[in-house]
Parts: C-alpha cells; structure tokens; sequence
C-alpha cells in the first residue's frame, strides 16, 4: 500500500516513515506541509517521490490507499474528515481531536464509509505492555486494587515549540501525555475510567499551558489509579506499578518510544525479573493497521480507543481547572 503523510512532523521522521517501509510492500508516496519549502525539504531529506501543500490535492491521488496524520492537534478532525471523504484509511496522531465530540464525527465517517480508522497508541503495541496486560489477564496478581503511572520526563528541546505555548494547536501535557496513559491503563485494565481528580501547574515550561499534572482516577470495578504526566522531569524516569491482591508488577522505564525497560513482579515466594519480547512498537500498530486494512482483525487501537483517551484527558483538564472531581463522558461510546 502506498502511504501519504499528512504531516512535516519530527515523529514521522524520526519513527514512522522508517517504520512504513519496514511493512512488506509499503511506501510512501507523497507528504503534505502547510510550507511549500519546508514539504520540499522533508520530502528530499526522506526519499519521498512528491510533496504537496494542498491536502485535496494528495487525496486526490488514487495509488493512495492510507495516510498518516502528524500535523499539530488542532489539524486533525478537518484532516481525517476530508481523508475519509476520499476513501482513505487513516491512522491518526494522539489527541484525535480538541474534543470528543470531534473525535465521534471522525468515527462515524470512518464507520459509514467502511474505512480503517486507527490512534497510534504505540504503548499497548510494547513488547513490555503486551507482557503487564498477559500477567494481569491470567491473574498472576490477584484481584487488582490500584495501578500508578510515572510519565513525568523531561521534553526533548526540539519538541520545545507549539507543546509549550500555544493551546490553540492543542499544546500542554495533558493533550500530549495523559491520553497515553489512559490508553494504556484501559488496555491494562479492560475498563474505563468513571471519575477523575486533577491538578496541573506550570513548574518552568508551559507559557500558558500546563506542563504538569497529576490525577487520581477511579475505574468501575473500584481499582484506584494515580497518573501523573511532566515535561519538566530530567531525571524521574517513566514506568507503571500494578498492586494486586497476591503480587505487585513494577516496570521502570517502559512509557517510552523505544522497546526498553524492566519488568519485575513481587509476591509470597520473593522478586523475579520477566522476560518480554522486545519489538518496534510503532512498526507492531502499523502490522496491525495493515491487517485490518487487509479485511483482517481491528488497528491496535481503534478510533474509538483514541476517542476515550481523548475523553479521559478532557476530564484531566477539566478537573484541573474546575478544582472538582469530573465524571468521564465517553458521549455513549
Ligand atoms: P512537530 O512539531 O515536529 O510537527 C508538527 C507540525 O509542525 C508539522 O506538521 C509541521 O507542519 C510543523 N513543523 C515541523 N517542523 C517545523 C519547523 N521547523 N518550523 C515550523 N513548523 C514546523 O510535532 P511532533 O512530530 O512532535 O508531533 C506531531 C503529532 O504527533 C502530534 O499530534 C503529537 O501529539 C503526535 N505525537 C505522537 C507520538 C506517539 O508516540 N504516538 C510521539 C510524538 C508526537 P507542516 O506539516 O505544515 O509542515
């Protein structure tokens, strides 16, 4: 399938276009930038046949099959609406949208026009997330009673840009990082959260965005989760705990873009360190998008798991600002 890239973007070059071409019989055929210039560069720099600066116009090309969309957030809804008008496939960048409600358009347009629609949630595709959810599904730890997330890192100064100033593109952590977090821990958990408390600050690099939170969520069975997201942190590290009634998992440093990290689980009969396979984690979705493309199985993520990340991130935010506990409105998805 030939690609397109909606998207000059820093993650298509650094992760995604490496990780098409790794896809037998996949390539990419043509990349959109809002600057003529900046499309030309990336497309040289890249080995790209064409660049375009109108979206209609690389829509319009039939060898197309799907695209990938890495603009800024804000971009996203009118991009993927006018991709799945043209017959696309779409593997969306996190947030969907800067509402759920946007987020529900996007899919139902996939859903009426038959189109493979994704979220590219690369964690639940971690060879080492794929290992916590196994351990947790076969009841290794129990009953589950609480699970943390550490996500507070340190944002590379390359990223410094929109994320740190400009709420209009959909910059702060809580649009960058807690929807990760909360695709992972519904991944992990096989519910959604009901209810979230936050508070968020700006602790050196948010200009009128916060590049601080953290939140307390409550899921439907009564499993207690604590999340907290920074771009401020050099030296924190990420990683998940799961506590259960006969064992706890603490996995450090696995809430990253590459295979890495470390397992271990605690119970009656002392530590033992697992093993996990360690894949591409972006090249694991886009086999998955491809087989569903291909008629087989569901994306990794799907619209609507991007949906109710963006859903948990916008009660996040709303918590936050509202210094109150927010249900979750997932707008009966
Ligand atoms: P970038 O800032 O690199 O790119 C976003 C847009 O900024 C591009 O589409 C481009 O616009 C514009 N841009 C890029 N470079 C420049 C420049 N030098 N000067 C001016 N404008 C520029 O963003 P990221 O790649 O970090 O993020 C893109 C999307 O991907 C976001 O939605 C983000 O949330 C998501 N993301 C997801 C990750 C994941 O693991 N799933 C990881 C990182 C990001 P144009 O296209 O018009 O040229």
């Amino acid at each position: 399938m030939k690609w397109g890239l909606v998207g000059a973007s820093t993650i298509a070059s650094e992760h995604m276009i490496g990780a098409i071409r790794a896809q037998s019989g996949h390539t990419v055929e043509a990349v959109l930038s809002s600057s003529a210039e900046r499309g030309r560069a990336f497309a040289t720099r890249n080995g790209i046949p064409h660049a375009f600066t109108d979206l209609d116009a690389l829509l319009a090309r039939p060898e197309i099959g799907a695209v990938y969309i890495s603009t800024t957030n804000e971009k996203h809804f009118s991009q993927a609406m006018a991709a799945f008008a043209a017959g696309k496939h779409v593997l969306c960048e996190k947030p969907l949208a800067l509402s759920v409600d946007d987020a529900a358009k996007m899919v139902e347009a996939a859903r009426s026009a038959g189109l493979v629609f994704a979220a590219n949630h690369h964690l639940r595709c971690a060879g080492a997330h794929l290992a916590i959810r196994q351990l947790i599904a076969e009841g290794r730890l129990g009953r589950i009673l609480s699970m943390r997330v550490f996500h507070a890192v340190s944002l590379p100064e390359h990223l410094r840009g929109w994320r740190i100033d400009n709420r209009d593109a959909g910059g702060g952590v809580i649009a960058d990082i807690t929807v990760h977090d909360a695709d992972t821990v519904r991944f992990h958990l096989g519910e959604d959260p009901k209810t979230v408390v936050a508070q968020a600050v700006s602790s050196g690099l948010g200009e009128g965005v916060e590049d601080s939170v953290m939140s307390v969520w409550t899921m439907p069975s009564g499993i207690m989760v604590q999340s907290h997201e920074s771009f401020t942190h050099p030296y924190a590290g990420s990683g998940i705990e799961v506590h259960g009634t006969e064992g706890s998992l603490f996995a450090q440093g696995v809430m990253t873009q590459r295979p890495t990290g470390t397992i271990t689980m605690t119970d009656k009969d002392g530590t033992v360190q697992l093993n996990y396979e360690r894949h591409d984690v972006y090249g694991y979705g886009l086999k998955a998008f491809n087989r569903a493309v291909a008629g087989h199985g569901r994306p990794a993520a799907d619209g609507v798991d991007g949906l109710k990340s963006l859903a948990v991130a916008m009660a996040v935010a709303r918590s936050a600002h509202e210094g109150r506990a927010v249900d979750v409105d997932y707008k009966g998805y």
